[in-house]
């Protein structure tokens, strides 16, 4: 690891910019009403919504049944390319939005709340990440997905966190020196897998970093059986006690593939919806938040991401404000540190394929 290998931390949030966690408290009959409303206004407007695990699970039965599309950040950008429809709205944070936008500059993009933001994204204001990259020239850029477009306009690769120890295994193996952000400890993990010579980012998920490393023992001591699926933006004492490291995709799968009928899980509560459909038969448990060392804030769900609802979504149809614009100039730099993430994971599965075959 380099002397230089974490940053002391340029930027932090301030307790003002994280919203409480609000989510949208609606009766059946209004359920019902506005499902019917938004359906047809997906129709009229040939939009699909395309949202995030984490989103609350109206959204996310809306989404399947109007042909829309439930998952990561990186497979809703690819959803969106493909997707026929004129307009998506994205039902999760702005840096989807923007994702979405750079990669279909020609649709419409839509959110239902502008202010959905995300701490990793605030973490890391163009500007300082900017200047902290031009003091160490000789580094290639990578961001997490979870950055602005400006961000990823200054980075020569953006990753997310399914791909991110493979992009920088690659990258170590060519011998090159790596600047991550902005989350620490996503990026922490990375180093220790890839052995990677990386100049860290002190950036953090709110949600993830509230998982407490004590707690979890205890908790795992009453359930001795169940396996721990562990979202890599987590602490490393977290992390460490997991069973299984990755993405929420990889999560998802876990809870469908791995030999055990318990699960103590800590990511975003908003994904159990997601994985009891795919495993009604598998116990979920939320990994803690909470406990002797501390109260929690966000208690394991996004306040941003729950400021998407169905009302907003509603709304947003009917008079089509918030639509998302990137400056092109951004768009044109942001894309190629896109696109060399999409080129690269579809070289890796066409190797996969082949050495499967
Ligand atoms: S869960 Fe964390 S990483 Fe995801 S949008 Fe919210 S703050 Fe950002």
């Amino acid at each position: 690891m380099s002397a230089e290998a974490t940053l002391k931390n340029p930027y932090s949030l301030s307790k003002e910019q994280i919203p409480p966690t609000i989510v949208e408290q609606i009766d059946a009959v209004e359920r019902a009403n506005l499902t019917k409303k938004i359906k047809a206004q997906l129709k009229q407007q040939n939009a699909v919504v395309v949202a995030h695990y984490y989103t609350e699970p109206d959204l996310q039965i809306l989404a399947d049944e109007t042909g829309g599309y439930v998952s990561d950040s990186l497979d809703m950008a690819r959803f969106g390319h493909e997707s026929e429809a004129e307009t998506l709205v994205v039902c999760g944070v702005k840096f989807m939005g923007e994702t979405a936008k750079i990669l279909n500059p020609e649709k419409r993009i839509l959110m239902p709340d502008l202010n959905a933001n995300c701490s990793l994204d605030l973490g890391c204001p163009e500007d300082k990440f900017s200047a902290f990259c031009d003091a160490h020239p000789d580094h290639v850029v990578v961001v997490y997905a979870n950055t602005s477009a400006a961000v990823k306009a200054r980075a020569d690769w953006m990753v997310t966190s399914g791909s991110a120890v493979d992009v920088v295994k690659q990258l170590a193996s060519e011998g090159k020196k790596i600047i991550w952000a902005p989350d620490k400890y996503l990026g922490d993990y990375v180093q220790q897998e890839t052995g990677a010579d990386m100049l860290i980012w002190q950036g953090a998920c709110i949600v993830h970093e509230e998982f407490k490393a004590q707690e979890l023992e205890t908790l795992r001591s009453h359930h001795p059986e169940a396996k721990v699926l562990v979202h890599p933006e987590s602490p490393a004492a977290v992390i460490a006690q997991a069973d299984l490291v990755g993405s929420t995709t990889a999560i998802i799968k876990a809870v469908t593939e791995m030999d055990a009928t318990k699960f103590i899980v800590a990511t975003d509560k908003g994904i159990f919806h997601k994985m009891q459909q795919a495993a009604p038969e598998k116990i979920l448990i939320e990994a803690p938040t909470a406990g002797k060392s501390a109260t929690c804030i966000s208690c394991a769900h996004c306040p941003w991401m729950a400021m998407n609802g169905l009302r907003k979504l509603s709304k947003v149809l009917e008079t089509g404000k918030n639509e998302i614009f990137v400056e092109v100039e951004i768009a044109r730099r942001a894309k190629q540190s896109i696109q060399r993430l999409l080129d690269f994971t579809s070289n890796k599965s066409a190797t996969s394929m082949a050495n499967d075959a």
